[in-house]
């Protein structure tokens, strides 16, 4: 009889499916971990074998046929699919999606498992003599020409995609004229194994070989370590040794960061020290980059894997070491979709393999430091600053009673005016893009606000529009106000291209670099503003929290931070926390080398308990005193949370149906559970949609988990649910 095969399919379904295998098939190619497509509906979907079984959950006469095999050998392991089977479980998410996540989109698209071959363009004899005068009207073309003239082996399509215009168009024009040739290649070794020379690594200091030998004893078992360096202290060295000693054992490392706009220097970083090749994973990829990348650490082919969050599943030939750098960084929790924390992945992969997990960061989440407080992580430390360099000296600046020119103080910008003429960089922070984040009305008080959120439009100078940062929206700045018709619009409050204009008018010779959203767009932007920050083309430096993530700025002896008020009085609890980091790193940025540096903080809170602590004492008093007052409000890491949020395009929907939720739960809880709501959410009307939360609160996670495995099945018969969208998120990292 043919077997029964037990299938997850690609979908937001929360059960499994029973197909069976056709007549013929060689029992040995059923694996689970393998790829099926299957029918489904009137349709067909990728569907991934989860167990082979003789007795289905249905009639037997009921089952259809899968289509067809798409793997010989599964690409998942049993380890594999048990760590995907634990996350679809805690996160009470679908199976079918949790799997879909693990895996790169040509193969979810049910794509071959082989190293794709990348577009490659090459000139012809004829593009190689062709005079470029002929192309004057085609500039373009030209360049992509002279290009081609200087790479006569051929160009592939993940080096031109670095090119911050798109050659497609042109390449193909040149292809009808046979000026060159496009095919595809197998990517060139060089572009995943390192160029050859090697730089040898460091000696290490005291805390350095400490933390290295601690962590290299445990290779072979599963132990989390929470490396806390502050900024400069040399992690990313220990890290390096940490990888070659993980190598020599012939084994992996996966080492996850929190954005992508980090990799390519850590990138640089690792292909100067490891002749091994190296695969990268990140959204900023070609879905064929991507593919390789997987493969290649799939199949062993990579010894080191650098990714982002999604990198956490990828399946690992032999791993031997997890690294997870900035660990308090938000952006390791996914927002959309399947909302699952790469760090807590992580340590649970960690677990599974019998394998060390290195934490690291200059400011540990409070989560992490708590867990290393009761002794579930090892905390290592690396207090001093690596090589020559000192700490920089933090300093709140009062300013109430001074009188700001577009939210530069007096005293900042005379300590800006001494560092220029110092020839020294400064570095200005302000976590809020665009011109201002209001246009009011001086007359009656209107206020520009988003048609579909409850939010206000920022103004945006370089094209002047309007625009919403929460659902997109933009408009031309009116002449006249929309309330009173007066001539009398005025921008209220500060964004960084506000900021960049004042500056033009106080240091009209200084070289300015804004970093922010609409500043780095593409590809390469950052990384060209940063390599012009190195190499001494720009005296101020002015951005968002994009400055704040791991870059080096050696030249950099004066930090000004404009608003640190934002961060103190806010809805989420967690947003002093967030401060506190952005502050000590983007603190960390300045006098990295001989040159000591200078932060400034102006406040109009100067007495603030918290914040003086940190400026006083530092980062982990800060988190001692934070963590007091988390104990005492019983909030997360001293209490379980779970946030079910509902949206519906009318405001009665999504109460109504969140009531009849907690009305279930109340039935079902076993512990006292606190449920909170419905509330409607901080921003409640976003892109349209009005939308609230449910919040469950536990101080112990079990009895949590046990009333979302009761309740969350049931949810899509209560009356209300198909008019809300709805979607859980377990240990939320904001309240949004
Ligand atoms: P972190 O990752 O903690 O911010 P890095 O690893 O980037 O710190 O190191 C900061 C700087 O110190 C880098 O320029 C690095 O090359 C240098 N460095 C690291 N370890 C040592 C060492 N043992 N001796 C001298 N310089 C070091
Ligand atoms: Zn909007
Ligand atoms: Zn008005």
């Amino acid at each position: 009889m043919p077997q029964v095969l037990k299938v997850a399919v690609a979908a937001p379904i929360r059960h499994t499916f029973d197909y069976l295998a056709a007549q013929d098939t060689p029992s040995g190619l059923l694996n689970p971990g393998i790829r099926l497509s299957v029918p489904f509906g009137r349709g067909t979907r990728i569907a991934y074998l989860l167990e082979i079984s003789d007795v289905p959950d249905v009639d037997r006469s009921r089952l259809k046929c899968v289509h067809e095999i798409l793997d010989e050998r599964p690409l998942l392991s049993s380890a594999d699919l048990e760590l995907l089977r634990w996350a679809s479980h805690y996160y009470h998410h679908p199976i079918g999606e949790v799997i879909s996540t693990a895996f790169p989109v040509l193969l979810r698209q049910g794509k071959p498992a082989v190293i794709k071959g990348e577009t490659t363009l090459r000139l012809t004899e004829q593009g190689k003599w062709i005079e470029l005068d002929l192309l004057w009207r085609a500039p373009r073309q030209a360049a992509l020409l002279t290009l081609l003239r200087a790479h006569p082996k051929g160009l592939g399509s993940s080096r031109l995609s670095e090119l911050d215009w798109d050659w497609r168009a042109g390449a193909r024009r040149l292809a009808e004229k046979g000026c060159l040739e496009i095919f595809d290649a197998p990517p060139p070794p060089d572009s995943w194994a390192s160029g050859g020379h090697t730089v040898a690594p460091f000696s290490l200091n005291a805390d350095q070989r400490a933390a290295v030998e601690t962590v290299s004893a445990a290779f072979g078992r599963f132990t989390t370590f929470l490396l806390e360096g502050v900024t400069g202290s040399g992690k990313t060295e220990v890290y390096m040794q940490l990888i070659r000693k993980i190598l020599e054992r012939g084994e992996q490392v996966m080492v996850l960061l929190p954005e992508i706009a980090l990799t390519p220097q850590i990138e640089g970083r690792f292909r100067t020290r490891f002749p091994e090749p190296i695969a990268v994973f990140h959204s900023g990829l070609s879905e064929a980059e991507r593919l390789n990348g997987w493969l290649r650490i799939r199949q062993g082919e990579a010894s080191i894997l650098l990714g982002t969050r999604s990198a956490v599943f990828i399946p690992l030939q032999k791993p031997g070491l997890i690294i997870l750098d900035e660990e308090h960084d938000a952006s390791f929790k996914q927002q959309e979709g399947f909302r699952f924390s790469a760090r807590d992945i992580a340590i649970v992969r960690g677990r599974q393999l019998g394998i060390p997990v290195l934490l690291g960061s200059a400011t540990p989440s409070l989560e992490s430091l708590s867990n290393a407080q009761k002794d579930r992580y090892r905390h290592l430390h690396l207090p001093e600053r690596a090589g020559t360099a000192s700490h920089p000296r933090l300093q709140l600046l009062d300013i109430r009673n001074q009188k700001l020119s577009e939210g530069l103080s007096p005293p900042l910008l005379a300590a800006m005016k001494q560092t220029l003429e110092r020839k020294e960089q400064v570095l200005l922070f302000l976590n809020r893009r665009g011109f201002a984040p209001t246009l009011i009305c001086h007359a009656c008080g209107w206020v520009a606000q988003c048609q579909r959120c409850d939010a206000n439009l920022v103004i945006h100078s370089a094209d002047h529009r309007l625009r919403c940062h929460h659902c997109g929206h933009q408009q031309n700045i009116p002449d006249s106000c929309s309330g009173c018709q007066a001539l009398a619009l005025r921008p209220l409050g500060l964004g960084t291209e506000r900021v960049e204009q004042a500056l033009e008018s106080h240091f009209p010779d200084a070289r300015l670099a804004r970093v922010d959203r609409d500043s780095i767009k593409h590809k390469g932007d950052l990384e060209r503003v940063l390599t012009e920050i190195q190499s001494g083309g720009i005296d101020i430096l002015l951005g968002t929290q994009l400055l704040a993530k791991g870059h080096h700025f050696p030249e950099v002896t004066l930090v000004g931070i404009l608003d640190v008020d934002s961060g103190l009085f806010s809805t989420d609890f967690r947003s002093i926390e967030r401060m506190a980091q952005i502050i000590v790193q983007v603190a960390g940025r300045a006098g990295r080398e001989e040159k000591s540096g200078a932060v400034i903080l102006q406040t109009r809170h100067p007495q603030h308990p918290l914040l003086c602590a940190l400026i006083r004492e530092g980062y982990d008093a800060f988190a001692v005193n934070a963590l007091a007052e988390r104990r005492a409000a019983r909030l997360p890491p001293f209490s379980h949370q779970v946030l079910l949020r509902a949206h519906a395009a009318d405001e009665a929907a999504p109460r109504r149906f969140l009531t009849e939720v907690c009305l279930l739960a109340r039935q079902s809880a076993m512990a006292p559970i606190d449920i909170l709501g419905p509330v409607p959410a901080p921003m409640t009307r976003r892109a349209g949609r009005y939308r609230f939360q449910l919040l469950f609160q536990c101080p112990r996670r079990e009895p949590l988990h046990a009333l979302l495995g009761t309740i969350v099945p049931q949810l899509h018969r209560l009356p209300d649910s198909r008019r809300v969208r709805w979607s859980l998120d377990v240990d939320p990292v904001d309240l949004y």
